[in-house]
């Protein structure tokens, strides 16, 4: 079921609720560190405010847990958002209640409100019914736009619609939809998944998934040591979970002879996770029984990035290594820039690995840059998206 579009939808005069995600990485001095949401956000609000509509914009940020604590506030977003629009955008006392509706009456067309942190009530977590109803009372018109906030089922990014004819998508909504099918729907072969991270119980579900998509899959990380465990290497204090090994050979048996399944054949090695330590390049059975592998080594780099140049699909989420801490990061930048240089389509996804592509500043060599992490990994995973699905099931109900 194909989902509605925010420029498919009669916006003129009408009370518009954009559900964004301005969950914005906040300094101790509660300043915005990057305001990549905000930003993300401004072609769908702009829309709704240049075809006449009233703009309604709610957000969460942080985990009040159902307190209204200050610093959780959405003021310094209303701050930052006024300067992005050029235009005062008041941030409203609450994002329910007789006062926002007052509010949102003496609005005219075209004027943007931010309703205050829907965290401060803990029904709109638990997506309680009546807090669903207060939501969309205040509306005509529900956009969602908040693809990170998608695979959960929250009053405003599932309830809600439950309590409204008109339902749609927002551009950054559509955008990830779009470019996030085209890593499972038809992808172009030879599509390479490169995945990394912590934990490979985090990733488990990711890789069933693409495991018959892809025709290589490249492991770094922290999660590659599990996986050369169950090949029986000894990895040292590198980081392994343990009741994990015996899913990891069920995942290479499965791979064999199906795809090429990669993992790292050398390393950088230190005595202990510390800038400082003491270091070194080892392979896979070199590996010192009290080091550490931190980092992905330079025959590793060179193996994975003929994969990543012969790619025409290609799909990244977590860095190959430590990649916060100087030392270990080279692994990280040299595959984020290889599928910057590759004419093929990228997509990056996860906090970590968006964040070593804007720091390597290839951000704009990238096809598609997730805005969701927890979001995209379910997307990626096969699973429906409850925000998601929201949207499609109003589509069908109405026609
Ligand atoms: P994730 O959120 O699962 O993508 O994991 C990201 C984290 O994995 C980063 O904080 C990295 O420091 C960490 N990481 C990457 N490689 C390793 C490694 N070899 N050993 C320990 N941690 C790692």
């Amino acid at each position: 079921m194909a989902i509605r579009r925010v420029d498919q939808v009669d916006l003129k005069g009408k009370r518009v609720f954009i559900r964004v995600d301005f969950n914005v990485p906040l300094s101790e001095k509660n300043e915005i560190n990057d305001d990549t949401r905000i930003v993300s956000s401004l072609t769908t609000i702009r829309f709704v405010c240049e075809a006449g509509g009233k703009a309604i914009l709610a957000s969460h940020l942080g985990r009040p847990k159902g307190k209204r604590e200050p610093r959780y506030s959405l003021a310094p977003v209303a701050e930052r958002l006024s300067g992005l629009l050029g235009r005062n955008v008041p941030l409203a006392p609450d994002c329910v209640g007789e006062e926002v509706r007052a509010q949102i009456k003496g609005m005219k067309p075209g004027e943007v409100l931010l309703l205050e942190n829907l965290r401060f009530h803990t029904e709109e977590e638990k997506n309680e019914e009546s807090f669903s109803k207060a939501l969309a009372s205040l509306c005509d018109v529900y956009i969602n736009d908040a693809f990170g906030a998608a695979h959960r089922a929250h009053a405003s990014t599932e309830g809600i619609t439950r309590h409204l004819k008109t339902v749609a998508a927002g551009f950054l909504m559509m955008k990830e939809i779009e470019s996030l099918e085209k890593a499972l729907i038809c992808p172009q072969a030879p599509y390479v998944a490169i995945l990394g991270g912590a934990k490979v119980s985090d990733k488990i579900g990711v890789i069933r998934n693409l495991m018959d998509k892809v025709t290589t899959l490249l492991i770094g990380g922290g999660m590659a040591y599990t996986f050369l465990k169950a090949k029986g290497f000894e990895v040292g204090k590198s980081l392994v979970e343990e009741d994990q090994i015996g899913l990891s050979l069920n995942l290479l048996e499965t791979a064999e002879g199906k795809i090429k399944f990669l993992l790292p054949t050398d390393h950088l090695a230190a005595e202990r996770k510390d800038v400082h330590a003491k270091k070194k390049f080892v392979t896979n059975d070199g590996i010192p029984e009290d080091w550490v592998c931190l980092d992905i080594g330079p025959e590793t780099v060179q193996i994975f990035l003929e994969e990543i140049q012969s790619a025409r699909t290609i799909f990244w989420n977590g860095p190959m290594g430590v990649f916060e801490l100087e030392p270990f990061s080279r692994g990280t930048f040299a595959i984020a820039k290889a599928i910057a240089g590759s004419s093929a389509f990228s997509i990056v996804g996860g906090g970590d690995s968006v964040s070593a592509v804007n720091q390597a500043g290839i951000a704009d060599q990238i096809g598609h840059i997730s805005t969701g992490g927890g979001a995209s990994l379910e997307f990626i995973e096969g699973r429906k998206l409850p925000g998601i699905e929201a949207l499609r099931k109003k589509r069908g109900e109405i026609g």
